[in-house]
């Protein structure tokens, strides 16, 4: 572990990007120590390092849990994610202990609609399986059916979730001659407007859909959301994109319903767990695209991610406003 700098200690359960280390710095008012590490934090460091730390910046892969909080000890004012997803967060445990929270909306939202566009494309086109054919000699001439996929033209898209990555995958998505939007969610959006969304149940969005586009929060009520009985209503011709959370999908159930036909073809930028073994059964299918969660990996997103939260850290240690923080 490496120190830098004085006063209110803070830990970094990863190496940062540099917008984000010279925030802190210039602030001159903690002492900072980091796992000095690209790769995650084992859990016994994470519950060393953290201890008596005023504050915590954490990544998505960082479970911060009673245990995590206990051993922080009572300084423990702020904790600030890396991340918009709060899913690896234990809110009650938290609240209970009057610690604020900081997290990164907005800021990715172009960089994960854009990443969410790209793998809906190479899916539905078959864009990886293009490519391998290309090097491992199976293009033999143009054919009339080999390598066809789905077209955006005319089709019926269904966004679970248009919340920010949700209505920025939509407005991207219309240009393509999309011809109806639905959306599901908990309540209906003003904003739908501008794309022409259509508020409707679930079920409805999950037959009528083309392409299904998972893009909401995961929640106890959205974790396992897509699953067999999902599968079965979609049509065989459909696609499934998700770029949200991996525990929304039910990956033994997708897995069938790829095999079997059911669907036509899926894209993961999310799985569970993460990294997805290589052994993993979905990783046998020409009909899945897997993507190493990189919705938001552009350098300038992630740079001002880093920024971001060392702002809402530093505001959460002076007990002052924080830049984006979470109500909860
Ligand atoms: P957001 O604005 O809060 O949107 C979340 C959406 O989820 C809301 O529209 C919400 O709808 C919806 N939702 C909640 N419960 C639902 C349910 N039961 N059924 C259907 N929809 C439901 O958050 P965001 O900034 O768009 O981010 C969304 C998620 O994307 C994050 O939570 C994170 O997990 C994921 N993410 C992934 C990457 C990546 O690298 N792949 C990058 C960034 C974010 P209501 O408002 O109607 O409740």
């Amino acid at each position: 572990m490496q120190t830098v700098g004085k006063l209110m200690k803070v830990f970094l359960t990863r190496r940062i990007p540099p917008e984000g280390m010279k925030v802190l710095t210039a602030a001159g008012v903690c002492e900072v120590s980091l796992w000095d590490s690209d790769e995650p934090v084992p859990r016994t460091e994470l519950l060393r390092g953290v201890q008596g730390a005023h504050g915590l910046l954490c990544l998505l892969s960082d479970k911060i849990d009673a245990e995590v909080l206990d051993a922080a000890g009572p300084n423990l004012k702020v904790i600030s994610t890396l991340s918009v997803g709060f899913d690896h967060m234990a809110l009650d445990e938290i609240k209970k202990r009057g610690i604020r929270v900081g997290y990164t909306p907005d800021v990715l939202t172009d960089a994960t609609a854009e990443l969410t566009v790209a793998l809906l494309l190479a899916t539905a086109r078959r864009l990886p399986e293009g490519v391998e054919e290309v090097k491992n000699g199976g293009w033999s001439s143009w054919k009339p059916l080999w390598l066809c996929g789905y077209g955006l033209s005319g089709s019926t898209v269904g966004v679970i979730g248009l919340g920010r990555i949700g209505m920025a995958i939509a407005r991207r998505l219309m240009p393509f001659g999309v011809k109806r939007l639905l959306y599901s969610g908990r309540t209906a959006k003003a904003h739908a407007a501008e794309v022409n969304g259509e508020f409707v149940p679930l079920d409805t969005l999950v037959s009528e859909s083309d392409f299904i586009v998972v893009s909401c929060s995961l929640t106890p009520e959205t974790q396992g959301l897509c699953d067999k009985a999902f599968f079965s209503k979609m049509k065989n011709t459909a696609v499934l994109v998700n770029s949200s959370r991996g525990a929304v999908v039910n990956q033994e159930d997708l897995y069938e319903a790829l095999t079997s036909g059911q669907i036509a073809a899926a894209g993961l930028d999310v799985t569970t767990p993460e990294p997805l073994p290589t052994n993993h059964p979905l990783l046998t299918l020409k009909n899945c695209v897997v993507l190493p969660h990189i919705g938001s990996a552009t350098y300038s997103t992630r740079g001002i991610m880093a920024a971001l939260s060392a702002q809402n850290l530093l505001g959460g240690l002076q007990g002052a406003d924080m830049p984006s923080e979470l109500t909860f």
